[in-house]
């Protein structure tokens, strides 16, 4: 099977990418381990930034400027323009593709937007924008979109494979050419033909070939386990995939830590409640904190709120019982199922958790990973170097959508030609693997290693860090892949085996673990998320991308 662009991941970026290359008459095809529409994707509430300046003025340049200053010097500017740029346009496809935005009724008001097509788009203000500048759909912003591009997708004839799980790239390392052009010793980067998959409901191999491979897998976030906002399958499968063929990773130790997540279920109440005026509150009804900086801010002042022995609270009893009902319906769902509480009169008890992750797959300008050939990342998989050390609320969607189609079009200027015989190499060798898990015995519960590396994570890698604790981090990882030989499935069966996904994710999730640490470690500096007890202050020479490769097995920094 080859096609011109084989995009692994459902998302935001994935379809955003799929519709971009379909348009321009590619062959595609779209690979998921869940289904097509079920990515962490549908679960933005907030909203999606572009200056339209539809509620107030705003400009391109003003969300440039609260672009770099939520990421602390770590951004690098001309991305960051390429991103902000893109919004309106963006917007205004997504208004194409037929995504419902809500609307505001713009009869009786001037308008300052240069799009008339988008004019009437709604916007609200999220944490460090200087304007409201988040086009939303009520509560369910990455839910209507992702609904509108897989429809979208499905009319432009995008082929799917659902519940396939990612194993490996397709590898193949050129022989070095006799070429003046390269200088003694240096290496030609292995190229990327297309990935190999585990077909979860047939329990086989089913390897996909192809010109060019986007990986749009999402973050790492539920590394932290128990602790984190995001899906269960944001475990980083594609990013360590990456990293074990030879890719570059960058910034992995920048974690979000989004303030409001219900405590207890660690489900998002969005920023959009605090952006409409929501406080927050101690057990005492004191507020401690402005809501509405950036969030590294906010989250590290209700670090210092619990640590002192508070109980902290999200109030919105004083907002209007009709916008409440009308613009965040499924966050008063939420809090009534989860945290049994009805916000119209109750505070709800909340705590910082796990939102998001800056680093990933180090790419450059045309969003091609470094370190390999024929291999593109987008989204939140990887790290454009658009977010820095810590990213502003709404711009997570814009890059999905604009930076997906962006390398769609890159990925499709350079195809590389099939390699059967890589394919055929890269399907024995996991082949051999897969038949050793099944193999190794199932001393240790997978389910319960998952918990405790999740929680030992958010104690020894969380919103404030030392050197102790993330030592303390890199001992207990240590063990944890000893342990590993040992740590097997229960469940034997090959087809609709949930286990060895799972397995599959936390051995991805292991790895992912191990470089994070070391990265953390190495950044003596605090910066943005990355906050250090024993190194408080920023430090210039730091303002640069932390970087880690696999050498030989192991973790290096650089
Ligand atoms: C609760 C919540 C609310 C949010 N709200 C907002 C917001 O309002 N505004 C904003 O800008 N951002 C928001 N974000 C962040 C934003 O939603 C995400 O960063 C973004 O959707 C990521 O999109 P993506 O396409 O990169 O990845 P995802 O949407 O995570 O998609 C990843 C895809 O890869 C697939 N995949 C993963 N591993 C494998 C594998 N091994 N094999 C095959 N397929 C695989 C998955 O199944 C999925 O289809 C929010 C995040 C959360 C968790």
């Amino acid at each position: 099977m080859k096609f011109d662009l084989l995009v692994i991941g459902s998302g935001g970026t994935g379809l955003s990418a799929a519709l971009e290359a379909a348009s321009q008459g590619a062959s595609v095809a779209v690979v998921t381990k869940s289904l097509p529409t079920r990515a962490q994707t549908c679960m933005a509430q907030g909203g999606i930034n572009a200056a339209l300046g539809n509620v107030e003025p705003d400009s391109v340049e003003e969300h440039i400027a609260d672009t770099l200053r939520s990421a602390h010097g770590l951004a690098d500017e001309t991305m960051v323009r390429t991103l902000c740029e893109a919004g309106p346009e963006t917007i205004e496809w997504l208004d194409r593709m037929l995504v419902p935005f809500s609307r505001i009724d713009r009869s009786d008001q001037s308008t300052h937007s240069p799009l008339p097509a988008t004019r009437s788009i709604a916007q609200r203000r999220l944490g460090g924008a200087g304007h409201p500048r988040a086009c939303y759909a009520q509560d369910y912003t990455g839910l209507k979109i992702l609904q509108s591009l897989y429809d979208r997708c499905r009319e432009a004839g995008v082929r799917f494979y659902t519940e396939h799980a990612l194993l490996e790239l397709i590898l193949s390392v050129p022989r070095q050419a006799r070429s003046p052009m390269l200088a003694l010793g240096e290496r030609l980067a292995p190229r990327v033909h297309g990935a190999l998959f585990w077909d979860i409901a047939a329990g086989e191999l089913r390897s996909i070939q192809a010109g060019a491979t986007l990986l749009a897998t999402g973050g790492y976030g539920e590394l932290y386990h128990g602790y984190t906002t995001n899906t269960t399958g944001a475990t980083g499968d594609g990013i360590a995939a990456a990293l074990r063929a030879g890719a570059v990773l960058s910034d992995l130790e920048f974690v979000q830590f989004h303030p409001t997540a219900m405590t207890g279920s660690a489900i998002l109440i969005s920023e959009s409640a605090r952006g409409a005026g929501g406080t927050l509150i101690t057990e005492e009804g004191e507020r401690f904190t402005d809501e509405l900086a950036p969030r590294d801010e906010v989250a590290a002042a209700m670090f210092a709120q619990i640590q002192k022995g508070h109980t902290l609270y999200l109030d919105l009893r004083h907002l209007e019982r009709s916008y409440l009902e009308e613009l965040m319906p499924q966050e008063l769902r939420l809090a009534r199922i989860h945290a049994h509480v009805d916000p119209l009169r109750e505070p709800i008890p909340v705590q910082p958790a796990v939102h998001y992750t800056m680093g990933g797959i180090d790419v450059d300008a045309r969003f091609a990973a470094r370190g390999l050939e024929g291999l593109y990342a987008a989204g939140e998989c990887s790290n454009a170097h658009v977010h820095g050390a810590n990213r502003l609320g709404g711009n997570s969607l814009l890059e999905i959508v604009a930076f997906g189609r962006l390398a769609a079009r890159y990925a499709l200027e350079r195809p590389l030609s099939s390699d059967p015989a890589a394919a055929e190499a890269t399907e024995r060798q996991s082949a051999e693997w897969i038949d050793g898990l099944f193999a190794k015995p199932a001393e240790f519960s997978l389910y319960q290693k998952r918990k405790i590396l999740g929680k030992r994570l958010y104690h020894d890698l969380g919103i404030v860090r030392d050197r102790e604790l993330m030592e303390d981090a890199a001992a207990y990882l240590d063990t944890l892949l000893e342990k590993l030989p040992r740590i097997g499935l229960g469940d034997r069966s090959r087809t609709h085996n949930q286990e060895l996904v799972d397995y599959l994710a936390f051995d991805n999730a292991l790895l992912l673990a191990v470089a994070m640490t070391q990265s953390a470690l190495l950044r003596t500096e605090s910066r943005g998320a990355h906050r250090r007890s024993d190194y408080p202050e920023e430090d210039p020479a730091w303002a640069r991308p932390s970087r880690v490769r696999l050498e030989r097995g192991a973790i290096v920094c650089f």
